[in-house]
């Protein structure tokens, strides 16, 4: 029997997620049974979409269960195999985080081929963040050489990304982000401009100022003002690409709308909601070209890892104070 530390959800959240809405628990693993294999997870992601599933209401993925592990991305180490198609070294990417360590059945993990890209990479500008962004620019929004894009959580997992995605394909960047240095972090991405919102609450004008022609395309990972400042913002037939909306995810009751919805009729605008896993058949592509973008130096990333399973519940926290920078990710072994 092997030991292995898991989180579970203790309790549903209302409002903010606390601390004491998780528990660690430990639990003994057999050996992996016929057709299975075990794997120590190297690394875990913590994501925002995780919240909607500590909460009871339908959605596009199950509510987590109270008392059980919870699930998200992982990239682990097989450790003892018991079928074929995986050898103890291999490294596997799976939905087992949470957890230092677990059996699955071998068609439920992802082998990752040898690579020069670390593992964690996998999680974030590889993984499902960077494909988030790639899809949103170039499948829903359809963005062109040229155009000028705005892009909320300009510091984040994705927002990182979907900035630099922007500028390599020809555009105008401009990127919000919260505080001084999640400022000077998106300058450093190559943006042409960037709005430090917590330093100008009046995000119309900021907009304005940054992208006095106005704007083709917005990335929109925030809800909220950002979206009312898009909106006010955004040029005749401007695509808004909605990935997320962070901003309203703990509310307990629904937040008033934008003030100015109408203004979708008369620019024309074309505003699309996605869910990334719909788009799995671009992974490839995104792969091959995120992957020589890193190796001629045009796009970067940051990551901020905590360490061990203890300090997974706190860093999932972190997404929504706004201490990550770039993708957040925990380590576990
Ligand atoms: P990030 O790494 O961007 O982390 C979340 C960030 O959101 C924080 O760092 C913070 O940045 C910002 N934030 C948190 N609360 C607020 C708030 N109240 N107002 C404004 N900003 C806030 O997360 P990800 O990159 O993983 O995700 C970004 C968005 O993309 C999320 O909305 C997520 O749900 C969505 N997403 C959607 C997917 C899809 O398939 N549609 C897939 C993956 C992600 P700051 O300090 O700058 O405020």
């Amino acid at each position: 029997m092997t030991k292995s530390r898991e989180i579970r959800l203790k309790s549903r959240p209302a409002g903010a997620p606390q601390l004491e809405n998780f528990e660690l628990a430990t639990v003994d693993l057999a050996p992996p049974a016929p057709g299975q294999a075990q794997v120590k997870n190297l690394y875990m992601s913590v994501d925002p979409y995780m919240r909607g599933r500590m909460s009871d209401r339908p959605s596009y993925v199950p509510p987590f269960e109270i008392g059980s592990a919870l699930q998200g991305g992982a990239v682990g180490e097989v450790v003892a195999s018991s079928d074929d198609a995986l050898k103890p070294g291999d490294l596997v990417s799976s939905m087992f985080g949470w957890r230092e360590a677990f059996n699955a059945d071998a068609k439920q993990l992802q082998k990752i081929e040898p690579h020069d890209l670390p593992p964690q990479a996998f999680l974030g500008v590889a993984g499902m963040p960077g494909l988030t962004a790639y899809v949103g620019l170039t499948r829903i929004a359809e963005m062109k050489a040229g155009d000028i894009v705005f892009v909320s959580a300009a510091a984040g997992a994705v927002g990182q990304i979907a900035c630099q995605v922007a500028r390599i394909k020809g555009c105008t960047v401009i990127g919000s982000a919260g505080g001084a240095d999640k400022a000077a972090y998106v300058k450093s991405l190559g943006v042409d401009a960037v709005i430090d919102y917590k330093a100008e609450p009046d995000l119309k004008a900021a907009l304005r100022r940054a992208a006095p022609k106005g704007i083709d395309v917005y990335f929109e990972n925030v809800g909220g003002a950002h979206l009312e400042a898009a909106l006010d913002g955004a040029r005749i037939g401007a695509r808004f690409a909605l990935c997320g909306m962070i901003a309203g995810y703990n509310n307990e009751k629904p937040e008033p709308g934008p003030s100015n919805l109408m203004l979708i009729i008369g620019k024309r605008l074309r505003l699309q909601g996605f869910i990334v896993s719909d788009h799995f058949d671009l992974a490839p592509a995104f792969v091959k070209d995120v992957s020589g973008w890193i190796k001629s130096g045009e796009l970067t990333y940051r990551e901020t890892v905590d360490d061990g399973i203890e300090a997974a519940p706190g860093a999932f926290l972190k997404l929504f104070s706004g201490e990550n920078m770039g993708k957040m990710l925990v380590k576990l072994s």
